[in-house]
Protein backbone atom coordinates (compact mmCIF):
# COMPACT_ATOMS: atom_id res chain seq x y z
CA UNK A 1 0.00 0.00 0.00
CA UNK A 2 1.30 3.54 -1.01
CA UNK A 3 0.99 6.51 1.01
CA UNK A 4 -1.88 8.85 -0.30
CA UNK A 5 0.37 11.98 0.70
CA UNK A 6 3.95 11.02 -0.34
CA UNK A 7 3.72 7.91 -1.84
CA UNK A 8 6.21 6.28 0.28
CA UNK A 9 5.87 2.21 -0.49
CA UNK A 10 7.09 2.04 3.56
CA UNK A 11 3.48 2.97 5.52
CA UNK A 12 3.30 0.57 8.57
CA UNK A 13 0.03 -1.26 9.61
CA UNK A 14 -1.28 1.32 12.93
CA UNK A 15 -3.79 -0.83 14.17
CA UNK A 16 -7.31 -1.82 13.28
CA UNK A 17 -10.92 -0.83 14.11
CA UNK A 18 -14.38 -1.84 14.26
CA UNK A 19 -16.82 0.18 11.69
CA UNK A 20 -20.07 1.37 11.67
CA UNK A 21 -20.26 -1.51 13.77
CA UNK A 22 -19.41 -4.45 10.91
CA UNK A 23 -16.43 -3.57 8.93
CA UNK A 24 -12.95 -4.57 10.66
CA UNK A 25 -10.56 -1.91 8.75
CA UNK A 26 -7.14 -1.91 8.97
CA UNK A 27 -5.28 1.89 9.61
CA UNK A 28 -1.82 2.90 7.93
CA UNK A 29 0.89 5.25 9.75
CA UNK A 30 3.57 6.85 7.11
CA UNK A 31 6.76 7.54 8.85
CA UNK A 32 7.59 9.71 5.82
CA UNK A 33 4.87 12.53 6.15
CA UNK A 34 2.87 11.67 9.51
CA UNK A 35 -0.35 10.48 7.43
CA UNK A 36 -2.61 8.17 8.97
CA UNK A 37 -5.39 6.55 6.27
CA UNK A 38 -7.45 3.62 6.43
CA UNK A 39 -7.71 0.83 3.77
CA UNK A 40 -8.94 1.34 0.69
CA UNK A 41 -12.56 2.66 1.64
CA UNK A 42 -15.24 0.30 0.39
CA UNK A 43 -17.64 1.06 3.17
CA UNK A 44 -18.35 4.35 2.11
CA UNK A 45 -21.69 4.05 0.39
CA UNK A 46 -23.29 3.00 3.90
CA UNK A 47 -21.30 5.71 5.70
CA UNK A 48 -23.16 8.27 3.08
CA UNK A 49 -26.54 7.36 2.57
CA UNK A 50 -27.49 10.34 4.04
CA UNK A 51 -25.37 13.18 3.13
CA UNK A 52 -25.50 15.02 6.65
CA UNK A 53 -23.91 12.85 9.84
CA UNK A 54 -26.79 12.63 12.22
CA UNK A 55 -24.14 12.42 14.75
CA UNK A 56 -22.74 16.05 13.61
CA UNK A 57 -24.76 17.78 16.08
CA UNK A 58 -22.30 20.95 16.09
CA UNK A 59 -23.25 21.41 12.56
CA UNK A 60 -24.40 24.96 12.93
CA UNK A 61 -22.39 26.16 15.80
CA UNK A 62 -19.25 25.07 13.62
CA UNK A 63 -20.14 27.04 11.19
CA UNK A 64 -21.42 29.95 13.37
CA UNK A 65 -17.36 29.99 14.90
CA UNK A 66 -15.73 29.26 11.44
CA UNK A 67 -17.76 32.14 9.71
CA UNK A 68 -16.33 34.25 12.79
CA UNK A 69 -13.19 33.04 12.54
CA UNK A 70 -12.95 32.80 8.47
CA UNK A 71 -13.87 36.81 8.51
CA UNK A 72 -11.49 37.80 10.76
CA UNK A 73 -8.65 35.86 8.57
CA UNK A 74 -9.89 37.47 5.37
CA UNK A 75 -10.59 40.76 7.07
CA UNK A 76 -6.62 41.16 8.43
CA UNK A 77 -4.54 38.93 6.03
CA UNK A 78 -6.32 39.11 2.28
CA UNK A 79 -8.33 40.89 0.10
CA UNK A 80 -12.13 41.26 2.08
CA UNK A 81 -12.74 42.66 -1.49
CA UNK A 82 -12.30 39.47 -3.33
CA UNK A 83 -14.07 36.81 -4.31
CA UNK A 84 -14.18 33.16 -2.35
CA UNK A 85 -14.88 29.83 -2.47
CA UNK A 86 -16.51 26.89 0.20
CA UNK A 87 -14.66 24.34 -1.28
CA UNK A 88 -16.70 20.86 -0.43
CA UNK A 89 -19.67 23.52 0.49
CA UNK A 90 -22.41 20.82 1.67
CA UNK A 91 -25.39 22.22 1.97
CA UNK A 92 -24.69 26.12 2.01
CA UNK A 93 -24.83 26.83 5.28
CA UNK A 94 -20.84 28.44 4.89
CA UNK A 95 -21.32 30.48 2.14
CA UNK A 96 -24.89 31.52 3.15
CA UNK A 97 -22.99 33.31 6.77
CA UNK A 98 -20.06 34.39 5.02
CA UNK A 99 -22.06 36.22 2.43
CA UNK A 100 -24.79 37.55 5.46
CA UNK A 101 -21.16 39.06 6.58
CA UNK A 102 -20.61 41.01 4.02
CA UNK A 103 -17.69 38.02 1.75
CA UNK A 104 -18.17 37.89 -1.71
CA UNK A 105 -18.31 33.77 -1.12
CA UNK A 106 -19.95 31.34 -3.69
CA UNK A 107 -20.54 27.45 -3.02
CA UNK A 108 -19.24 23.99 -4.92
CA UNK A 109 -19.33 20.38 -3.74
CA UNK A 110 -19.88 17.63 -6.27
CA UNK A 111 -20.88 15.31 -3.62
CA UNK A 112 -23.24 17.90 -1.27
CA UNK A 113 -26.54 19.68 -1.95
CA UNK A 114 -26.77 23.60 -2.32
CA UNK A 115 -29.83 24.53 -0.03
CA UNK A 116 -28.49 27.74 1.44
CA UNK A 117 -26.71 29.35 -0.88
CA UNK A 118 -28.72 28.71 -4.78
CA UNK A 119 -27.34 31.32 -6.66
CA UNK A 120 -24.35 31.73 -5.67
CA UNK A 121 -22.50 28.02 -7.27
CA UNK A 122 -18.99 28.94 -8.36
CA UNK A 123 -18.58 29.11 -11.96
CA UNK A 124 -14.92 28.01 -13.26
CA UNK A 125 -15.34 31.41 -15.69
CA UNK A 126 -15.60 33.39 -12.19
CA UNK A 127 -13.04 35.80 -11.52
CA UNK A 128 -10.07 34.91 -9.72
CA UNK A 129 -10.60 33.79 -6.31
CA UNK A 130 -8.99 35.05 -3.53
CA UNK A 131 -8.88 32.36 -0.64
CA UNK A 132 -10.53 28.69 -0.67
CA UNK A 133 -12.28 27.83 2.56
CA UNK A 134 -12.41 23.93 2.89
CA UNK A 135 -14.08 23.36 6.20
CA UNK A 136 -13.97 19.72 7.81
CA UNK A 137 -13.45 18.09 4.46
CA UNK A 138 -10.07 16.89 4.34
CA UNK A 139 -10.44 14.26 6.74
CA UNK A 140 -13.37 12.71 4.14
CA UNK A 141 -11.22 12.83 1.53
CA UNK A 142 -10.59 9.64 -0.72
CA UNK A 143 -7.40 11.56 -2.22
CA UNK A 144 -6.76 14.39 -0.27
CA UNK A 145 -3.35 15.07 -2.63
CA UNK A 146 -5.51 15.08 -5.35
CA UNK A 147 -8.11 17.42 -3.84
CA UNK A 148 -5.76 20.14 -2.69
CA UNK A 149 -4.54 19.98 -6.19
CA UNK A 150 -7.95 21.18 -7.25
CA UNK A 151 -7.65 23.78 -5.30
CA UNK A 152 -4.37 24.92 -5.73
CA UNK A 153 -5.48 25.49 -9.47
CA UNK A 154 -8.11 27.60 -8.13
CA UNK A 155 -6.10 29.97 -5.38
CA UNK A 156 -3.05 29.35 -3.09
CA UNK A 157 -4.19 31.08 -0.59
CA UNK A 158 -6.27 27.76 1.27
CA UNK A 159 -7.77 28.14 4.66
CA UNK A 160 -8.75 24.22 5.83
CA UNK A 161 -10.04 23.04 9.45
CA UNK A 162 -9.57 19.32 10.15
CA UNK A 163 -8.20 17.98 13.86
CA UNK A 164 -4.73 17.39 13.50
CA UNK A 165 -3.58 13.52 15.24
CA UNK A 166 -2.54 13.79 18.26
CA UNK A 167 1.66 12.28 18.97
CA UNK A 168 1.69 9.52 19.21
CA UNK A 169 -1.12 8.19 17.09
CA UNK A 170 -3.97 7.36 19.38
CA UNK A 171 -5.79 4.02 19.35
CA UNK A 172 -8.89 3.78 18.20
CA UNK A 173 -10.81 3.99 21.23
CA UNK A 174 -8.73 7.19 22.64
CA UNK A 175 -9.90 9.51 19.25
CA UNK A 176 -13.24 10.16 18.80
CA UNK A 177 -12.46 11.65 15.27
CA UNK A 178 -12.04 8.29 13.89
CA UNK A 179 -15.42 8.57 13.94
CA UNK A 180 -15.70 5.05 13.68
CA UNK A 181 -19.27 4.97 13.94
CA UNK A 182 -20.00 7.15 11.41
CA UNK A 183 -17.34 5.76 8.97
CA UNK A 184 -16.96 8.86 6.67
CA UNK A 185 -13.54 9.99 8.05
CA UNK A 186 -10.39 7.89 6.71
CA UNK A 187 -7.53 10.47 6.16
CA UNK A 188 -6.01 11.91 9.02
CA UNK A 189 -2.92 14.51 9.06
CA UNK A 190 -0.24 15.57 11.61
CA UNK A 191 1.49 19.32 11.37
CA UNK A 192 4.17 16.63 9.24
CA UNK A 193 1.99 16.10 6.89
CA UNK A 194 0.72 19.56 6.54
CA UNK A 195 4.41 21.07 6.39
CA UNK A 196 5.22 17.90 3.89
CA UNK A 197 2.24 19.46 1.51
CA UNK A 198 3.33 22.96 1.99
CA UNK A 199 7.05 21.90 1.06
CA UNK A 200 5.84 19.81 -2.14
CA UNK A 201 3.54 22.65 -3.54
CA UNK A 202 6.07 25.84 -2.64
CA UNK A 203 3.77 27.31 -0.28
CA UNK A 204 4.09 28.58 3.34
CA UNK A 205 1.59 26.57 6.20
CA UNK A 206 0.38 28.37 9.26
CA UNK A 207 -1.65 26.47 11.76
CA UNK A 208 -2.93 26.33 15.11
CA UNK A 209 -1.67 22.85 16.28
CA UNK A 210 -5.12 21.78 16.52
CA UNK A 211 -7.78 22.53 13.81
CA UNK A 212 -7.42 25.37 11.64
CA UNK A 213 -4.64 25.78 8.78
CA UNK A 214 -3.56 28.65 6.59
CA UNK A 215 -1.97 27.18 2.99
CA UNK A 216 -0.76 30.11 1.14
CA UNK A 217 2.21 31.65 -1.03
CA UNK A 218 2.09 34.89 1.14
CA UNK A 219 4.30 35.51 3.77
CA UNK A 220 3.14 36.18 7.56
CA UNK A 221 4.82 36.28 11.37
CA UNK A 222 2.76 33.43 12.82
CA UNK A 223 1.78 36.17 15.44
CA UNK A 224 -0.37 37.48 12.77
CA UNK A 225 -2.34 34.13 11.88
CA UNK A 226 -2.60 33.43 15.60
CA UNK A 227 -4.50 36.66 16.46
CA UNK A 228 -6.01 36.51 12.85
CA UNK A 229 -7.85 33.07 14.01
CA UNK A 230 -8.82 34.37 17.45
CA UNK A 231 -10.60 37.78 16.92
CA UNK A 232 -11.62 39.69 19.81
CA UNK A 233 -14.49 41.96 20.64
CA UNK A 234 -13.18 44.47 18.94
CA UNK A 235 -12.24 43.07 15.62
CA UNK A 236 -15.66 41.76 15.46
CA UNK A 237 -16.77 45.01 15.72
CA UNK A 238 -14.44 46.60 13.46
CA UNK A 239 -15.38 43.52 10.45
CA UNK A 240 -18.77 44.67 11.10
CA UNK A 241 -18.74 48.03 10.90
CA UNK A 242 -16.48 47.53 7.98
CA UNK A 243 -18.59 44.81 5.86
CA UNK A 244 -21.73 45.26 4.27
CA UNK A 245 -23.62 42.50 4.66
CA UNK A 246 -24.96 41.22 0.88
CA UNK A 247 -28.33 39.37 2.66
CA UNK A 248 -30.44 42.63 0.84
CA UNK A 249 -28.52 42.73 -2.27
CA UNK A 250 -28.85 39.00 -2.81
CA UNK A 251 -32.48 39.03 -2.21
CA UNK A 252 -32.49 41.93 -5.20
CA UNK A 253 -30.25 39.54 -7.08
CA UNK A 254 -31.94 36.20 -6.94
CA UNK A 255 -35.83 38.10 -7.63
CA UNK A 256 -33.75 40.04 -10.30
CA UNK A 257 -32.36 36.83 -12.03
CA UNK A 258 -35.77 34.78 -11.39
CA UNK A 259 -37.67 37.49 -13.53
CA UNK A 260 -35.34 38.04 -16.20
CA UNK A 261 -35.82 34.42 -16.33
CA UNK A 262 -39.43 34.65 -16.77
CA UNK A 263 -38.88 36.93 -19.20
CA UNK A 264 -36.80 35.22 -21.51
CA UNK A 265 -39.12 32.67 -21.54
CA UNK A 266 -42.09 34.75 -22.34
CA UNK A 267 -43.29 34.37 -19.17
CA UNK A 268 -45.10 36.65 -16.13
CA UNK A 269 -43.45 37.91 -13.30
CA UNK A 270 -43.96 36.22 -10.04
CA UNK A 271 -46.52 38.90 -8.65
CA UNK A 272 -48.02 39.40 -11.69
CA UNK A 273 -48.42 35.46 -11.70
CA UNK A 274 -50.08 35.69 -8.59
CA UNK A 275 -52.24 38.88 -8.60
CA UNK A 276 -53.38 37.27 -11.95
CA UNK A 277 -54.71 33.96 -10.14
CA UNK A 278 -56.58 35.50 -6.89
ZN1 LIG B 1 3.39 9.61 3.49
Amino acid sequence: MLCSICNSPTVRPAFKARILSKHDVSYFSCPTCGFVQTEEPYWLSEAYEHTLNDEDTMVLQRNWYFADVVSSVLFTLFDRRGKFLDFGGGHGIFTRLMRDKGFDFYWDDPHGRNIFARGFEYGAEDDPIELITCIECFEHFIHPRKELEKMLGISSNIFLTTQLLPSPVPRPDAWDYYGLTHGQHISFFSVKTLRYLADQYGLHVYTNGINMHLFTKKSFHPLQFKRAIHPGALQRLRIKMTMKSKFQSDYKYIVQTKNDRLAINGTSAPHDTAYRSS
